[in-house]
């Protein structure tokens, strides 16, 4: 009965709610069994380049394919991930996979696209971080170019000293950096300035006030024009409908990503679109 109760929390469960030890020993323990039976699956989004116009990368986003469940959302799973450090194996995992299936659409001949991927403040407490990625790329026979790391803001603000030496070490194999959710922080700008960062992603809700709310359709432009400045690409996520994209080309937004053109999807699906790299909707 106890058991029962404790993966009912599943559905219910937040960082911030008083589930009891028994309750999250359960979690935890079905989640470290996750990774080992194999249940985690990675979905891709495109990201589209709005001058180019077409795919130009993925980011790949993790979901968990409970036995009992069915498809846990990583805004359920990720917090107890976070709290109890099984993020970085979850992290490491991402990474790893992520790569491999970038290399095999490389390998089938598609025109060759960037992998993104999230991590979790916690790789950045990791001290052989950058040998650990080289080691994962060398293992999968794909350059450090192809990849792009994605980083909260809040972050980049919490691990600050030591994160500037890791993105540094990352920078010189290639890879790239993307700062997340930008907006919902406070960094300033000459606190961007000590990071290695490559791109800004506007977070969804500048995007979703875009023609609604003339506060954060302003916040929207001001991140445009800021990452222009410090010479970034910037990136819109989130982009739903046609009237936010005109808003985000009108403004010389780089790239854009969200249901107005891809939902985040299994590889075998994204095969067809990837190989021609048509685009439906733009
Ligand atoms: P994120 O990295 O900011 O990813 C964007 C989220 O917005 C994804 O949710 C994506 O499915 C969703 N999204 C994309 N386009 C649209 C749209 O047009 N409208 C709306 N409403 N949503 C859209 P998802 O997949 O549920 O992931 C949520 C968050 O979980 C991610 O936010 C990221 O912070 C975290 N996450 C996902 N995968 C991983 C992972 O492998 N490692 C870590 N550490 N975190 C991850
Ligand atoms: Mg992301
Ligand atoms: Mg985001
Ligand atoms: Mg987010």
């Amino acid at each position: 009965r106890a058991k029962e109760k404790g993966r009912n929390a599943y559905e219910f469960y937040r960082p911030s709610m008083n589930i009891n030890n028994y309750e999250r020993l359960v979690l935890e323990n079905d989640l470290h069994k996750a990774i080992e039976n194999k249940e985690l699956i990675l979905h891709y989004q495109p990201r589209i380049d709005v001058a180019a116009n077409e795919i130009i990368g993925v980011e790949a986003l993790v979901r968990w394919n409970h036995p009992q469940w069915g498809i846990i959302s990583p805004g359920q799973f990720i917090p107890l991930a976070e709290e109890t450090g099984l993020i970085v194996k979850i992290d490491n995992w991402v990474l790893e996979n992520a790569c491999k299936q970038n290399k095999q659409w490389q390998e089938k001949g598609y025109p060759p696209i960037r992998m993104a991927v999230n991590f979790s403040a916690r790789q950045f407490l990791q001290r052989n971080l950058a040998n650990s990625i080289r080691k994962v790329l060398q293992d999968v026979e794909i350059d450090g170019s192809w990849l792009e790391i994605e980083i909260t803001e809040s972050t980049l603000m919490k691990y600050e000293e030591s994160i500037v030496q890791s993105l540094e070490d990352l920078e010189k194999m290639g890879i790239r950096i993307a700062i997340d959710d930008f907006g919902t922080g406070y960094s300033s700008l000459s606190y961007l300035k000590k990071f290695h960062v490559h791109s800004l992603k506007i977070d969804q809700s500048f995007v979703r006030g875009i023609g609604k709310s003339p506060d954060e359709e302003a916040i929207a432009k001001a991140v445009i024009n800021l990452g222009h400045s410090m010479k970034m690409r910037v990136v819109a996520e989130g982009v739903e409908t046609g009237e936010q994209l005109a808003f985000l080309e009108s403004q010389n937004c780089n790239e854009v990503q969200g249901y107005h053109f891809y939902r985040p999807m299994e590889a075998d699906m994204l095969d067809e679109i990837l190989k021609s790299n048509r685009l439906a909707t733009l």
